[in-house]
């Protein structure tokens, strides 16, 4: 039903500089306006355009083309028979694409054939729209591009179309996308989980191909079993392509990745490493805040992204209420500083060996200054020593994790949150999927 249609336009890049064009056009052939002009400019080869006419509403204007079928003839859907006996036929209008800026507005006969063979009525089907649809496939292919840069809400206010055609048109294209995709082998695969919705508990499990850049699924939960049910779906193939898994520390899903897939060295990511240990220090100056006299409490006010940032990123004045957090505070002090190593152990070092030893003089000393979340943190090291010594081994996948993770929070935040999962789910695929290069 839907191979008569093109699934994108080609990404090719267009020189659109007018300036350039009036030189350009002395190399093209020029065609005098004819009858068949309005056709082909149209772009619909089975139609002819016959009248057409201006509607002014509002602050716009509204084109109609009204048109007729090129031939008179219709194949039978059922058998492949000519058919030529018209039994009835009523005059139909969808959306097309604007001309010159124009809402546009397409006025065609729907017609209804006899076929000889069959013996039974059928409706004629046309290439350039689908059955039941009210847009043209060129029209709803532009509604689907325009809406993996901009959210539907955008879309539908700019295109004066309902929010929910839009999201049904996005949702239609997303599935035959993603229907016609054929996957590649997946060498390291990464495993993220995401809020859908900030400051809500629903959460949705991410797998993506850290070769490729992006995500081969959206699974609805984050458990170990919906994870474990994925990677059964996998053929054997598949599975055993898989050598590497990259994932946040979170012992359910490791058990799952030593029983399915046994040959894949598991690597605790130095993104979802970090970000536990800014989750840490964030716990600690929340702490400090909450029993602090109020001169202290001033101090480490609106602190929380300035502990969390790269202290190299800082300008002068966050470093300077940075200098003042941490003068308040021996123990945030300390914390800090022992984030900021740990932080320069992970940018600097690349070989294994040596992280263990900076990682073991790291763990003695957070576990010696007493501060409970760090000797948490420690602790949750020491149980991923190995997975997060093989980060050290091939460092390529940090960037490749919180970049994937930075681009879906940020179709999360376009969106202002997810309600329906699967539109979460076939948004990120299409923007992030790598649907798209496969054709
Ligand atoms: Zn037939």
């Amino acid at each position: 039903m839907f191979t008569s249609v093109p699934l994108l336009l080609s990404r090719t890049r267009v020189i659109c500089d007018p300036a350039r064009a009036l030189g350009r056009i002395q190399g093209l052939t020029m065609k005098k306006v004819t009858a068949e002009t309005l056709n082909e400019l149209l772009g619909i080869p089975e139609l002819v355009v016959i009248e057409y006419a201006f509607e002014q509403q509002g602050d716009g204007a509204i084109v109609h083309i009204i048109c007729k079928h090129r031939y008179d003839v219709a194949v039978c859907p059922r058998c492949g028979e000519v058919s030529a006996s018209l039994h009835e036929s009523e005059m139909r209008c969808v959306r097309h694409l604007d001309i010159w800026g124009k809402m546009t507005l397409l006025h065609f006969p729907s017609r209804r054939f006899g076929c000889d063979k069959c013996k039974t009525p059928f409706t004629e089907k046309l290439p350039w729209i689908e059955k039941k649809r009210r847009q043209t496939s060129a029209f709803e292919r532009y509604i689907y591009q325009r809406c993996q840069q901009t959210n539907k809400s955008a879309v539908a206010q700019s295109e004066h179309l309902h929010f929910k055609t839009v999201l049904t048109i996005f949702n239609r294209w997303a599935k035959r996308a993603e229907s016609c995709h054929h996957r590649p082998l997946v060498r390291r695969l990464g495993v993220d989980e995401i809020s859908l919705k900030k400051g809500h508990r629903q959460y949705a499990l991410v797998l993506s191909d850290l070769d490729r850049c992006c995500v081969i699924a959206v699974l609805s939960e984050r458990t170990q079993k919906v994870f474990a049910q994925w990677l059964d779906s996998l053929s054997v193939v598949e599975r055993f392509a898989i050598q590497v898994v990259a994932m946040d520390m979170w012992r359910p899903y490791r058990d799952v990745v030593q029983l399915k897939l046994p040959q894949a060295q598991i690597v605790a990511d130095r993104f979802h490493v970090m970000k536990q240990l800014n989750d840490r220090l964030s716990q600690v100056r929340r702490n400090l805040q909450r029993n602090a006299d109020e001169q202290t409490r001033q101090a480490l006010k609106g602190t929380r992204w300035l502990l969390v940032k790269n202290r190299a990123d800082l300008t002068a004045d966050e470093e300077t209420r940075l200098c003042a957090a941490l003068d308040a505070s021996p123990t945030l002090r300390q914390t800090y500083l022992l984030k900021e190593t740990f932080r320069t152990i992970c940018e600097k070092i690349s070989d294994r060996e040596q992280a263990a030893r900076f990682l073991t003089a790291w763990i003695w000393q957070a576990e010696a200054s007493g501060i409970p979340q760090l000797c948490k943190f420690a602790n949750t090291l020491r149980n991923w020593w190995s997975e997060f010594l093989n980060y050290f081994h091939d460092r390529v996948t940090s960037g490749i994790v919180e970049g994937l993770n930075n681009a879906i929070r940020y179709v999360i935040r376009r969106a202002c949150g997810y309600h329906v999962f699967e539109h979460f789910r076939l948004q990120v695929l299409v923007e992030h999927g790598g649907l798209n290069a496969s054709h």
